[in-house]
């Protein structure tokens, strides 16, 4: 058996999580990248004894790629299921990651499976499909990602339960710094003091402050003994910002927190 993939709660998400398993509602997961939503979802689904689908979501992702189609083999037409009419059928936890992203008729299909109904509605075929029991739907949503152009429908949120992800506290953000890079309390502490006064900067007009996933990125750096400054520079800073100024100031913060 697989070894179930470690996720720190930070503020009861498992248990909200499980209760809205068992009570066959979906869940929709908000927050910046990188601050654990997939870790949550990949740590429940391997509890919860479910297998797990995860599609990422993208601007051409349509209705079609979500059920699935008709594939021509050797003459003849065969019928292929897509991933969400495999996880109905499975019972599986299916994942859509950034959800807005997609194309609009994937709102169709979303719908049905995401209230009461847990259906697919396979238009192609004029077939039904009931999700099995143990099916969960869990969608991510970056609500300050382009903010105003991919928005969810009301119709749509209103559909699920919802998590907010923000960074955790910072003993937290430590642990999971220690245990997921292997580097010592020190570092963790100055990595996650660093990130937190960048996240508080909001003069330095970031599309995104640093994220736990950066920070896990830098500490993995250190622990393979790449000097702390240069780890935080490379790990934290560039994949941050392109712009000189920014890169500088932010290079400075390096500096004085290590
Ligand atoms: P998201 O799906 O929100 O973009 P991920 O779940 O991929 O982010 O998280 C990025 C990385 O950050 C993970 O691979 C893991 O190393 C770390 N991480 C973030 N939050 C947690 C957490 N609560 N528990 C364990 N690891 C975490």
């Amino acid at each position: 058996m697989q070894a179930l993939p470690w996720y720190q709660d930070t503020d009861g998400e498992c248990a909200v999580f499980e209760a809205a398993h068992r009570a066959r509602l979906p869940v929709l997961l908000k927050g910046p990248t990188g601050a654990g939503k997939s870790r949550l979802v990949e740590h429940m689904a391997a509890r919860l004894e479910r297998p797990l689908i995860t599609v990422a979501c993208h601007d051409d992702t349509s209705a079609v790629d979500l059920v699935g189609r008709f594939v021509l083999e050797g003459g003849e037409t065969r019928w292929v299921d897509g991933p969400v009419t495999r996880a109905a059928r499975e019972g599986a936890v299916l994942y859509l990651d950034e959800l807005a992203e997609a194309r609009s008729d994937v709102m169709v299909v979303i719908h049905p499976l995401a209230d009461h109904r847990r259906q697919v509605f396979i238009e192609r075929r004029n077939e039904v499909v009931e999700a099995a029991p143990g099916f969960m739907l869990v969608v991510s949503f970056n609500p300050g990602y382009q903010r105003g152009l991919k928005e969810l429908k009301p119709s749509t949120r209103q559909r699920f339960v919802a998590i907010d992800f923000e960074y955790p506290k910072p003993e937290l953000e430590q642990a999971i710094l220690q245990r997921e890079a292997g580097v010592g309390r020190d570092e963790a502490r100055k990595l996650v003091a660093l990130a937190n006064r960048v996240r508080g900067l909001d003069e330095l007009g970031l599309a995104e402050v640093p994220s736990t996933r950066l920070l896990v990125s830098a500490a993995k750096l250190m622990n393979v003994g790449v000097p702390a400054r240069q780890a935080c520079r490379v790990g934290v800073v560039r994949p941050l910002t392109d712009d000189p100024e920014v890169r500088g100031a932010l290079d400075d913060l390096v500096a004085m927190v290590f």
